[in-house]
C-alpha cells in the first residue's frame, strides 16, 4: 500500500502499537504462563489502536501546524495576503499549501512583468521627450549662432531669426505645459469647476472658434442634426478643451473637403454620448489602443510637422477620467475616425 496521507501513516503506526500489544500479551502467557480473557485478548489491542491513533494525530497535527504556520509567517512577510487561515490536518494541507504556493508564484509573476513594462514605458517616455525637446533647442541654437556670427548686424535676418527662435522656444513651452497638465492630472492635483451648462451651445463655440482653421482645407464643421439644448454637469473650460482639441484633430489630420460631425446621444437618463466623427484617412486598428498615450503618434513625422506635441490625446483622456466618464475612439482606414465621450446629463 502507498502511503501518500500523513493520517494513513498515523493509522498504519497504531495498527502497530495494536500488533505489538498482542504480541507482548502472546510472550506472557508463552513465557510466563499467565491467563487473559478474551475481553483482554480484544480490548487491549483495540484500546492501544484507538488512544495511540488520537495522541498521534494530535502530535502530528500540533507539529505540522507549528511548521506550516512558520512557512505561512515567512511567506506573509514576502506580502503573501492568503496567509491568513490556520492549516488544520484534517483539510489536505498539502494541496492547499500548494495552490497558495502557485497563487503566491503567479503574482510575483505578474508583478515583475507589470514593472518590466513600466521600466519599458519609463524608457519609451524619456526617448520621446528628448526627441521632443531636441528639434526646437537645435532651432534655436542655428539661430542663436547665426546671429552671433553676425547676422545680428543684418538688418534682412535679425529680427526674422528672433522670431524663428522664439518660435522654438514657444514650442518646448507647450510641450512644457501638457507635460505639467498631465501630471496634475496623474498626481491627482487638479480641481474641476463643476457647473450646468448647454454642450449643444459649446460645440458650436467651439466650431466658430475653428471655423478658419477648417475654411483652411474647406473643411465643414456640423451638428449631425438640430438639437435642443442638451444639460450637462461638467467643467465647461475643460470639456472645451476636450472638444477643441478633438475637432482640431479632425482637421489636421482630415481630408481635403472633407466634413467633421457631432452627434448626441442619450445613453441613459444621466448620461450622453457625444461623438466627433471626421471622414479623413481613418486610422489603422493597431494603433487604437496606444493612440492615448503621450506621444503617440501614428504617422510619426507626419503628425509632427502638422504642428501638436502628441500629447493632446493624452491630456483629453485625463480630462475626461477625471470627470468619472469614459472616452473611446473607433476608427476605419479609408472611412473616418470617431472619438466618443460620455457626460453626466442634467
Ligand atoms: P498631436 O499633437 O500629434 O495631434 P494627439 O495626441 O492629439 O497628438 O494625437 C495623437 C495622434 O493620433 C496624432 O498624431 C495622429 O496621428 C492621430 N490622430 C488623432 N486624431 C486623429 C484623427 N481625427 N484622424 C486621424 N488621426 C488622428
Amino acid at each position: 500500500m502507498k502511503i501518500t496521507r500523513p493520517i494513513q501513516a498515523i493509522a498504519l503506526g497504531s495498527l502497530g502499537l495494536a500488533v505489538l500489544v498482542l504480541v507482548i500479551l502472546l510472550c506472557l502467557q508463552a513465557f510466563l504462563e499467565l491467563k487473559f480473557s478474551s475481553t483482554t485478548w480484544v480490548l487491549l489491542p483495540v484500546l492501544t489502536a484507538l488512544a495511540s491513533f488520537g495522541v498521534f494525530s494530535i502530535i502530528f497535527q500540533r507539529f505540522l501546524n507549528e511548521r506550516i504556520k512558520l512557512i505561512y509567517r515567512i511567506i506573509s512577510k514576502m506580502k503573501f495576503g492568503a496567509a491568513k487561515h490556520e492549516v488544520s490536518i484534517t483539510k489536505d494541507v498539502f494541496t492547499r499549501l500548494e495552490k497558495d504556493t502557485q497563487n503566491w508564484a503567479k503574482s510575483q509573476t505578474d508583478q515583475i512583468e507589470k514593472l518590466q513594462e513600466q521600466a519599458a514605458f519609463r524608457r519609451e517616455f524619456l526617448g520621446n521627450l528628448a526627441h521632443e525637446l531636441k528639434t526646437p533647442v537645435f532651432s534655436i541654437q542655428g539661430y542663436i549662432l547665426t546671429l552671433l556670427e553676425g547676422g545680428l548686424e543684418d538688418e534682412k535676418v535679425n529680427r526674422d531669426f528672433l522670431e524663428r527662435a522664439l518660435n522654438g522656444v514657444d514650442r518646448i513651452s507647450d510641450i512644457l505645459e501638457d507635460l505639467d497638465e498631465i501630471s496634475r492630472y496623474e498626481f491627482d492635483r487638479y480641481s474641476l469647476k463643476i457647473k450646468t451648462f448647454d454642450i449643444v451651445k459649446l460645440a458650436d463655440e467651439v466650431f466658430a472658434q475653428l471655423e478658419s482653421h477648417a475654411a483652411e482645407k474647406n473643411i465643414q464643421l456640423n451638428f449631425a442634426k438640430s438639437y435642443d439644448p442638451v444639460k450637462v454637469n461638467a467643467d465647461r473650460g475643460k470639456i472645451a478643451q476636450v472638444l477643441t482639441n478633438l475637432i482640431s484633430n479632425s482637421i489636421s489630420y482630415g481630408s481635403e473637403g472633407g466634413k467633421t460631425t457631432i452627434r448626441l446621444h442619450e445613453l441613459d437618463k444621466d448620461k450622453i454620448l457625444v461623438e466627433v466623427a471626421d471622414n479623413g484617412p481613418g486610422i489603422a486598428e493597431s494603433h487604437l489602443p496606444r493612440l492615448f498615450e503621450r506621444f503617440y503618434r501614428v504617422d510619426k513625422s507626419r503628425a509632427r510637422n502638422i504642428g501638436g506635441s502628441g500629447l493632446g490625446l493624452a491630456i483629453v483622456k485625463h480630462i475626461i477620467e477625471a470627470h468619472k466618464q469614459v472616452i473611446n475612439v473607433r476608427s476605419t482606414e479609408g472611412k473616418g475616425s470617431t472619438f466618443s465621450f460620455t457626460l453626466e446629463k442634467v
